[in-house]
């Protein structure tokens, strides 16, 4: 349950030195004033998984940080633990991108501040098939406020599943959703990213591998007038 892993009480509260400590440069207490801004993750994948898209998209963006979130407790450490030996192996490399252990259904706010992801994942999220736990899924109504909330103006939002029910209702919910709007199809050719969301995870090369068919829902955060 929650109460086995620590919840941040705001962004703030992130030790997010402790995940990319080549980002951030020892303390200089004689030079400066201190303020010197930290870098900030940009990139959030939401239930990551292994961490196949993390490790797929470090070497793309190797200046940007990137955050994978996992519930399950096993997971997280293996992908904790595979991010360490590729450090180890690739001197420099993979600096980029580490995880957290947390329900993103409930603490994505703890984690971001207003405005500061410009790219959001969701890739083969459980489908929750009965009516009752639509509430369960992690593309909602409700929790694309919160997406919302914590994205950059123009940041994307992508997401990819097999079981087109849900692919119905994760492009429904996006498409309803007045904060944001569909990327064309055109900018879907030319976008690196889009090639991984079907080949990088573990769960992707499985449902390959079995030839099943997937369906994309890739959507842009738009602004209100009054934003
Ligand atoms: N994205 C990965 C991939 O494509 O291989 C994993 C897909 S797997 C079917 C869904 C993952 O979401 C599982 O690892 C699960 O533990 C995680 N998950 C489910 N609910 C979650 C939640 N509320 N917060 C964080 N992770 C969650």
């Amino acid at each position: 349950s929650d109460s086995h892993f620590p919840i941040p009480l705001s962004p703030a509260d992130v030790d997010y030195a402790h995940h990319f400590p080549h980002f951030f440069a020892p303390a200089e207490p004689d030079r400066g004033n201190g303020m010197a801004l930290s870098p900030k993750v940009r990139f959030a994948d939401v239930g990551c998984g292994f961490g196949g898209l993390l490790v797929g998209l470090s070497p793309l963006f190797p200046d940007t940080l990137m955050i994978g979130m996992e519930l399950r407790d096993k997971v997280t450490e293996y992908v904790k633990d595979r991010i360490l030996a590729l450090r180890d192996s690739n001197p420099g490399k993979y600096e980029n991108i580490s995880v957290v252990r947390t329900n993103s259904m409930k603490y994505i706010p703890n984690y971001f501040e207003k405005g500061q992801l410009s790219k959001m994942f969701f890739l083969f999220p459980d489908p929750h098939f009965k009516e009752k736990n639509h509430r369960r899924r992690v593309i909602s109504p409700q929790l694309l406020d919160e997406y919302a909330y914590v994205m950059e103006i123009g940041g994307v939002i992508y997401t990819i599943t097999d079981v087109e029910e849900l692919g119905d209702w994760m492009r429904s919910c996006l498409e309803e959703h007045p904060l944001f709007e569909a990327v064309s199809e055109e900018e879907l050719e030319t976008d690196p990213v889009v090639k991984l969301l079907s080949s990088a995870t573990e769960e992707g090369q499985k449902v390959a591998r079995n030839g099943g068919q997937t369906f994309k829902a890739v959507y842009r955060r738009v602004a209100l007038h009054e934003e």
